[in-house]
């Protein structure tokens, strides 16, 4: 581990924190940073960092405090105020006690916050004030546990890390731990470090550098240590999966398998969504002998756990052609994991504390040879943690096995401690999901006004998005406009609706993204303006080819997906109330759209066995999301305006007069009524919502 600490990077954020945040805060949040962004060292919240120095009271008087990481606060983009102060003469009083539980702890610490209600200091926050130096940083060093998580770990530790590191064994964090620690550091004056086996690394220092440099030491001796055993200190990358067909065949039955059940009430399941991992190293660890029951042998750091649960599912499937035989490896695979939970469960439950209910028994993680890690979560950002920790978690027993050592990770007592553990569900609690959380959508026709609408609509309630459209500059557009705000749950995938094996090529993509489709937004289509008596035969094939036989195509897929993934779906077909009420000179487009439409029709009919939904929606013109023109506008806009010797805003306010609510209709109305299918509002296959402002020719009837 090579040190990044940078005097000018380091001076320069003094100059910017030092006047208002003091120098003491201003380099206790830089090093935090340098801390933060070596994912070998903390991952998604972990570690915490503090430094001691003095407040003023209302009187004048000064008064030591305590500056510690708030809990769950990430160490890499830490504020100056991700540090809360508290006095520490108190928490130091604390230590006389003889015993404190939990609660009463975070009672305590929240009550001698300097500011009230300024948030929750970490579960380590007593560590940091008992402990004397200045400068404290604790972090799970990948190298570290590597040396401590085997038999014989605290042994290997010593030797390896020498007089300098004090070695704890493994104490359940909190007061026990804080006490512990204490003693320990003063029984050592001249340690610089302590290990706590099964759990991490404290350094400490009088100022940043030093207490940060440490860590590094510290660090670099473990992987030294490492690599004269054989062992490989790669940091364990986020590479592009290897195994990526054989994830795009798995992902979706391990999808369907782990929805929740159907809600009778409102037909909804709950999804989760698939971060894939299968770097060369995972695989290659998956692929030794032994690599089960290590694998299966508990997180690295107790913090992990309720992240990715106690252990993984393990799943070997000899055959991935085999669709029915895939199946049923997964669900055996599933079963035994939650079987092996329940039993757990029912081995502690006297434990349990009030209050907690028990975790769902589904795996958060699954790890099959030849493929790599199936990482599960309720949204985007669960499955990607679950996954940054199965990757670290891997690497390091990768380690161990590689350096001759046995695994041993927390004995079953202490995992369920730290799983079942008021403080730890407090950092999961968090606001309701989103209406469409843990699921995803594929929308043809994204680029356009009516698909870019949609799928902002569908972000923002949650959903991961595959937008689809022709390669090209408005794809590329709205894909970076709308990762601006709603960052990896939009993916841009380009995709032509005529062409089967892009479609399929589509799908393949989304999947490997996130394990699965539910919704489908059919929405690709173009216009032609022409009376019949002058129709070029060549513009009414094309329109047949992207309205009719485009909406075949991806119907079909849809069709094919669903099966597999055997958790229900939803369909909406983006029709038009051209073909309710067709207009003149618009025969190829309204003929087509109404094939279109009663395609849907009959896969609502085919589907249903499915728990699979179609519906349609019809909107009357809409030219324009934001910026971006409808191709519609581009067919006809200007013929319309030539036609009716109207400007564009004339054109508008035309059709707006024409409705019976003088409405203007716009993408996000159309988006609406997307939305109101694809959450399941009303028990409803085969319907059309006509979303036009009242236009009583093109009710559907
Ligand atoms: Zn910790």
């Amino acid at each position: 581990m090579k040190s990044l600490w940078n005097d000018s990077d380091a001076a320069r954020l003094l100059d910017e924190l030092g006047p208002v945040w003091g120098e003491a805060l201003a380099l206790r949040t830089y090093s935090a940073r340098l801390l933060g962004s070596d994912a070998a060292l903390v991952l998604h919240g972990g570690g915490n960092t503090s430094v001691k120095g003095a407040a003023t009271d209302l009187f004048g008087e000064r008064h030591p405090a305590l500056f510690v990481k708030a809990s769950g606060a990430d160490l890499a983009g830490i504020a100056p105020d991700g540090h809360l102060g508290l006095g520490l003469a108190p928490l130091l009083r604390l230590r006389t006690l003889p015993v404190l539980g939990d609660e009463q702890m975070v009672l305590e610490l929240r009550r001698h916050l300097l500011q009230p209600g300024s948030g929750a200091p970490s579960i380590e926050a007593l560590v940091h004030a008992f402990l004397p130096p200045r400068f404290i940083d604790h972090t799970h060093a990948d190298a570290v546990l590597a040396l401590t998580n085997r038999a014989g770990g605290e042994a290997l530790a010593r030797e390896v890390l020498g007089d300098e590191a004090i070695v704890l064994p493994y104490v359940k964090p909190g007061f026990d731990l804080a006490r512990a620690s204490a003693e320990a550091f003063e029984a050592a004056p001249r340690a610089r470090a302590m290990v706590w086996a099964r759990h991490g690394l404290l350094t400490w220092g009088n100022d940043a550098r030093e207490a940060y440099e440490a860590t590094v030491e510290v660090v670099s001796r473990a992987e030294r240590y490492l690599a004269s055993r054989g062992a490989t200190c790669l940091a364990v990358r986020d590479e592009v999966a290897r195994a990526r067909e054989r994830m795009v065949a798995v992902a979706p039955v391990l999808r369907g398998l782990l929805a929740g059940p159907r809600d009778e009430a409102t037909g909804r399941r709950r999804h989760v969504v698939v971060a894939p991992l299968a770097t060369p190293e995972v695989i290659g660890f998956l692929g030794q002998r032994g690599a089960r029951e290590v694998a299966l042998g508990g997180p690295l750091t107790s913090d992990h756990l309720i992240r990715t649960g106690p252990w993984p599912a393990w799943a070997e499937i000899d055959d991935h052609s085999d669709s029915a035989r895939l199946s049923g490896v997964l669900r055996a695979a599933v079963e035994t994991h939650a079987r092996r939970y329940r039993e757990y469960l029912d081995r502690h439950s006297s434990a349990m504390p009030g209050g907690l209910a028990a975790f769902d028994a589904s795996p958060r993680v699954v790890l099959v040879p030849g493929l790599g890690a199936a990482c599960l979560g309720h949204d985007l950002r669960a499955a990607a943690i679950a996954r940054d920790i199965t990757a670290h978690t891997l690497g390091v027993k990768g380690w161990i096995a590689a350096s001759g050592g046995a695994y041993e990770g927390l004995p079953e007592r202490d995992l369920f401690h730290m799983e079942y553990r008021t403080l730890q569900h407090a950092k999961l609690a968090g606001r309701d999901p989103a209406p469409l959380s843990g699921e995803v959508a594929i929308v043809t026709g994204a680029a356009g006004a009516i698909g870019s609408g949609i799928c902002r609509a569908l972000l923002e309630a949650g959903c991961a998005v595959g937008a689809t459209d022709l390669a090209g500059e408005a794809l590329d557009s709205l894909v970076g406009e709308l990762s601006a705000s709603f960052g990896p749950a939009i993916l841009g995938v380009p995709m032509d609706v005529t062409d089967p094996a892009g479609i399929a090529a589509a799908w393949r993509r989304v999947i490997e993204e996130w394990g699965g489709v539910d919704l489908v937004v059919v929405n690709a289509g173009i216009a032609h303006v022409s009376s019949l008596a002058s129709m070029d035969l060549a513009a009414f094939r094309r329109l047949e080819r992207v309205n009719v036989e485009g909406t075949l195509l991806v119907l079909g897929e849809a069709a094919r997906h669903f099966a597999a993934q055997n958790s229900g779906g939803d369909v909406v077909l983006v029709s038009t109330k051209n073909v309710f009420a067709p207009g003149a000179k618009f025969g190829a487009y309204s003929a087509t759209k109404a094939a279109s439409h009663q395609l849907a029709r009959i896969a609502s009919l085919e589907l249903a066995e499915l728990d699979v939904r179609v519906n349609m929606v019809a909107p009357d013109a809409v030219f324009s999301e934001g910026g971006r023109k409808s191709g519609l506008w581009a067919e006809v806009g200007p013929d319309r305006m030539r036609a009716r010797g109207l400007d564009e805003a004339g054109l508008e306010a035309y059709y707006r007069s024409r409705n019976l609510l003088k409405a203007a209709v716009t993408a996000r109305h159309v988006a609406n009524a997307v939305l109101f299918f694809a959450t399941r509002q009303t028990p409803t296959t085969g319907a059309t919502i006509p979303v036009d402002g009242g236009l009583p020719d093109a009710t559907p009837r």
